[in-house]
């Protein structure tokens, strides 16, 4: 570690807000897939945009890549230290800058957590739209560079829906405006080509998002099935049906028994096969005809039975079963690899089968929570990264599953994007010649591709179907 460059840094922040000691960077070695580790060189901790763009330039001037980090949640390696990179964590840039209840807007730094953002709207009546299962803890700085989504974005679509300007640090220190807080803005959509872009084009420093109106009334539904395909067939039957349902989620067996057996325990049937939670929102005289709608559609699918939460307290604990999922999911291993891929809907029950198969083939502990009125599933494989056989059994199995969601007309990732878990894998979904045209827009933002190296393209020309020595599947049997 260079020492200059640490002085550099202390120069900007101070040394409390600096950290280089290895017991220290230890905590920022990965994020919320554990698998992936890289250790930073230092993380610091900036408190105003001024700071931000003083630490890129002092990385510049010594040389060393940056990566910008929210919460840390991230489960595809988007935040890791790739090349000894500094982390420039955003989580005291936490303000909420303005809220303006008039022009339904609000202006926000982008380490402001997630749910923070609904509570200070909600004395207006507003709230923030996307929520990920995260969002008690993963900033908006993180949902912006991942486009996240969330149990509501059925309807509410995911982030780039809702965020109308940006301040972008570039790599060089200097800072831009995009987009406008009207939600109209000529020539190009940068805040488009931002959103998604998973740090690789500069550091968000402010966020003008969209807030919504809190629905005048909100039903939910939990419909137990004897099995995860005629939760699956249900899903489709309401989407068929022309109803907009706020959230579709299934959560299947092997799921509610850990939730069961955890703190999060909401009373559900061990035996289920799978629930599945519909939420329905809007005005509550339109309500009552689409609950019952929903109903008859599920039985006709096949559920044992459908509950309506008789209150809030109710509706939260159908929601604990869904939200605590991957809490529970601690119980059943150390580790969990949580997959995420996005298939046609109607590829939902063909697709689930399969996935389920791979995980008994590999033998491997392979369980289902997903968002599937999107189409997009998570097979959670919980494992021992300890057991270097298991290890690799995980990592075959998740090659697989890729690929059958892309056979099935799917693609790679729905919200937790590329970031350094599947970079050999984007092979599978775009051309050479589509990623050129990516990397040439990067090039237009970050020349020296200095911000969150290793992350989006593939190390490799070929994807890892075609070179098994792609991030150590040579140690993997591909047959
Ligand atoms: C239990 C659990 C449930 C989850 N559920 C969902 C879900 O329902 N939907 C969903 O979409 N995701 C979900 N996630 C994934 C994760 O929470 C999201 O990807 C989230 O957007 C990450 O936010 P973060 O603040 O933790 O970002 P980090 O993990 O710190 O970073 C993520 C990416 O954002 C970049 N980044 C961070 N801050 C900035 C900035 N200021 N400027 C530029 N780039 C930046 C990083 O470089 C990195 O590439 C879940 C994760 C967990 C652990």
């Amino acid at each position: 570690m260079s020492s200059s460059l640490i002085d550099a840094l202390e120069a900007v922040v101070g040394a409390a807000r600096c950290l280089h000691r290895r017991e220290e960077l230890l905590v920022y070695e990965c994020d919320g897939l554990t698998s992936h580790t890289a250790e930073p060189t230092a993380v610091v901790f900036p408190e105003s945009r001024e700071e931000v763009q003083e630490l890129v330039r002092a990385c510049g001037r010594h040389d060393v890549p940056f990566v910008p980090r929210g919460a840390g949640t991230g489960l595809s390696g988007g935040a890791l230290a790739n090349d000894g990179a500094v982390v420039i964590e955003c989580s005291r840039l936490n303000r909420i800058l303005a809220l303006d209840p008039h022009n339904r807007i609000a202006v926000v730094e982008p380490g402001v957590v997630n749910a923070d953002l609904s509570v200070a709207a909600r004395p207006h009546g507003l709230l923030y739209a996307p929520d990920p299962s995260s969002q008690l803890a993963c900033t908006l700085g993180g949902n912006v560079a991942e486009n996240a989504g969330g149990p509501h974005t059925l309807k509410y679509g995911t982030t780039t829906q809702h965020v109308l300007a940006l301040e972008l640090v570039l790599p060089d220190g200097s800072c831009f405006a995009l987009g406008s807080a009207s939600g109209f803005a000529p020539g190009f959509d940068w805040v488009g080509a931002i959103v998604g872009s998973e740090g690789t084009l500069g550091i968000v420093t402010a966020i003008t998002v969209r807030l919504e109106p809190i629905p005048e009334s909100v039903e939910t539904l939990l419909a137990i099935f004897p099995d995860v395909v005629s939760a699956c067939r249900a899903v489709g039957s309401v989407i068929e049906a022309g109803l907009v349902p706020a959230a579709l989620e299934i959560v299947d067996q092997r799921t509610i028994r850990a939730v069961e057996d955890s703190v999060y325990a909401a009373g559900l049937p061990r035996d289920a096969g799978a629930i599945l939670i519909a939420e329905l929102d809007g005005p509550a005289v339109a309500l009552p005809a689409q609950v019952e709608r929903v109903r008859e559609l599920c039985d006709s699918a096949g559920a044992d039975r459908v509950e309506v939460a008789r209150d809030e307290a109710e509706r939260q604990r159908f929601w604990r079963a869904r939200k605590g999922a991957f809490g529970a999911m601690g119980r059943l291993a150390p580790d969990l690899y949580v997959h995420d891929a996005v298939v046609p809907r109607t590829a939902l029950p063909v697709v689930l089968g399969k996935v389920c198969e791979i995980g008994d083939r590999y033998r491997l502990t392979l369980s289902n929570v997903f968002h599937a009125g999107d189409g997009n599933l998570h097979p959670n494989i919980s494992f021992d990264r300890r057991d270097p056989d298991e290890f690799a059994r995980v990592l075959a199995a998740g090659a697989e599953i890729l690929a059958v969601c892309v056979a099935a007309g799917g693609v790679i990732t729905g919200e937790h994007g590329v970031g350094t878990e599947k970079r050999e894998f984007i092979s599978l979904v775009f051309s050479e010649a589509d990623l050129d045209a990516m990397k040439r827009l990067r090039a237009t933002f970050d020349p020296n591709r200095v911000c969150n190296p290793g992350k989006i393209f593939p190390t490799t020309r070929f994807c890892a179907e075609s070179n098994p020595k792609a991030r150590g599947y040579d140690r993997i049997p591909l047959d």
